[in-house]
């Protein structure tokens, strides 16, 4: 599937884009598209005053792109919480069904789905939930490859992507775990955790997809 406008104004957000200029490179290696093509999007998305695009700069959510991506983010994130919750999906599947849903969700549902489950801060996968207009998601925090080995850290979130949240559910990682990195493996090789009271292993490549206060 290729991302269309809509995918587009949620990645600037979720980059930064409603508070500060976003390149096109970030763009096209978030959304994997090539950057002659990102650049075409951005002009039309501009045109049609969704963002304001500055050449060689990048681009910048207008109010209207910032209303558009605001509720898209939220809405993903709240059937997400649904999904999970209620229906038992998995994280990848949640995500996956999420992806359709927040395309369709008209404004009226959002809000009964956030009062039905009782205003959730946060998505399953440990992503705010957008309340009010603003940008969210500023907090500082660092991907487990960087904490230093016997200290112990809390599993705050983890990046949306199915393959990684799969892996990760498999290992038995939930946001909120305790986490001390017991060793590193030599050569970004797989890191030993205690998690919870509980050895695992996990690969280089995940752990920096990880992020722990
Ligand atoms: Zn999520």
């Amino acid at each position: 599937m290729t991302p269309n406008k809509e995918d587009y104004l949620k990645e600037i957000y979720k980059l930064g884009g409603s508070e500060e200029l976003v390149s096109n490179k970030q763009i096209s290696d978030t959304l994997k598209i090539a950057p002659a093509s990102v650049t075409e999007m951005l002009g039309k998305l501009n045109r049609e005053g969704l963002i304001k695009y500055e050449p060689y700069k990048g681009s910048r959510l207008t109010q209207e792109g910032l209303r558009v991506a605001f509720s898209l983010v939220r809405g993903h994130r709240l059937w997400e919480v649904f999904l999970t919750r209620h229906l038992g999906y998995s994280w990848s599947e949640a995500h996956e069904d999420a992806e359709l849903l927040e395309h369709v969700t008209p404004a009226r549902l959002t809000l009964r789905l956030d009062e039905f489950l009782n205003y959730p801060a946060y998505c399953p996968h440990g992503n705010e939930i957008p309340h009010t207009g603003g940008q969210v998601g500023s907090t500082s925090l660092q991907t487990l490859d960087n904490l230093s080995e016997g200290k112990t850290s809390h599993i705050r979130k983890v990046t949306e992507e199915k393959e990684l949240l799969d892996y990760l559910q498999g290992l038995g990682i939930e946001i909120g775990n305790a986490v001390t990195v017991v060793s590193f493996g030599a050569y970004e090789g797989p890191l030993t955790l205690d998690l919870n009271g509980k050895r695992i292993q996990i690969s280089y490549k995940a752990a920096c997809q990880i992020y722990v206060d």
